[in-house]
């Protein structure tokens, strides 16, 4: 038995043995023209609960909270990584965690596995930044690339940003190790990477927009086929209460605060403008839905399901 089979039959094993989380993966797809898109979980992130809100004015985010049912104590939103199926290609937009992040994400592979599509399949992987729950599922357990047939698309600002070696430094104690993963990871692929930049039409159909801010160079995506489009927004709207009810506020998930609350209020301009619907890594009720506009000028994403 090969090396992927030994996992694929593995990761088959856990799901029968049910030791998986309920949601192996979300119900959710779209028909983009004669494409269509699944979206897949790689489970959920478990985070301290004032994890994006602490630098908030507290008291305008209380009524908030309370409207989304927010728990001060944990926050735990779900990371969807959109597959794209288009004639003979099969794209998936970013990677998951993999094994060395915490337990409660890496699942990716047993969702693949319950939609049937292999690993080696997959033709393109593109990623919207080298953060560890969007990167660090590259490899497998045994170092090897978990798509071993994928090219590999990455923004040419994130790359360098992550590759070079002053970064891993300036990250601080805390975040350092994203810089050694980003960079152990994308070394190992190197020979497969393909560099784009903001406005690139990285595959027929599919185009990059710089949203920089999270990361240094984060990129959604807007997808478009036949008249039909959706906006990939990855971590550009890194929750589903307060980033859309108060784009200008600043995260504490983001790298540059500022740039990143201007990027949420010129994107969401543009998701109203073009009425399109999105999918966000972290949205609830995995991650599909449309942003609405209330009588009092603030917006509200609203899931397809969940
Ligand atoms: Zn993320």
């Amino acid at each position: 038995m090969k090396r992927r089979e030994m996992l694929c039959a593995s990761a088959a094993l856990m799901g029968c043995a049910g030791l998986l989380p309920a949601r192996i993966w979300a119900q959710d797809s779209l028909a983009l023209g004669q494409a269509r898109l699944d979206i897949l979980s790689d489970g959920q992130l478990l985070l301290p609960g004032d994890f994006i809100t602490r630098s908030m004015p507290q008291e305008e985010l209380a009524p908030i909270a309370a409207r989304h049912a927010l728990s001060p104590y944990e926050f735990e939103p779900p990371c969807n990584v959109t597959l794209l199926r288009d004639g003979p290609r099969k794209v998936l937009f970013d990677i998951g965690a993999g094994q060395d992040l915490m337990d409660s994400v890496g699942h990716l592979p047993q969702a693949l596995a319950a939609l049937a599509v292999d690993p080696a399949e997959i033709t393109h992987l593109v990623l919207t930044h080298a953060h560890p729950d969007h990167l660090w599922g590259l490899l497998d357990d045994f170092g090897d690339p978990f798509l071993p047939n994928a090219e590999m698309l990455i923004g040419v600002g994130e790359y360098e940003y992550w590759m070079r070696p002053e970064t891993i430094t300036e990250m601080g104690m805390l975040r350092e190790h994203f810089a050694v993963g980003a960079q152990r990871r994308l070394g190992r692929v190197q020979d497969r990477l393909r560099l784009f930049a903001d406005g690139d039409e990285i595959l027929p159909g599919v185009l990059a927009i710089g949203t920089p801010g999270h990361t240094p160079g984060h990129m959604s995506f807007h997808l478009h086929q036949d008249g039909q489009s959706v906006m990939v927004l990855a971590d550009a709207f890194d929750n589903g209460h307060v980033a859309f009810e108060r784009p200008h506020w600043h995260s504490g998930s983001d790298h540059d605060p500022a740039l990143a609350a201007q990027t949420r209020q010129s994107l969401l301009s543009r998701i109203m403008a073009e009425d399109v619907p999105v999918i966000g890594y972290h949205l609830p009720g995995n991650g599909l839905g449309r942003v609405e506009q209330r009588r009092d000028g603030t917006h509200v994403f609203r899931p397809k399901s969940g």
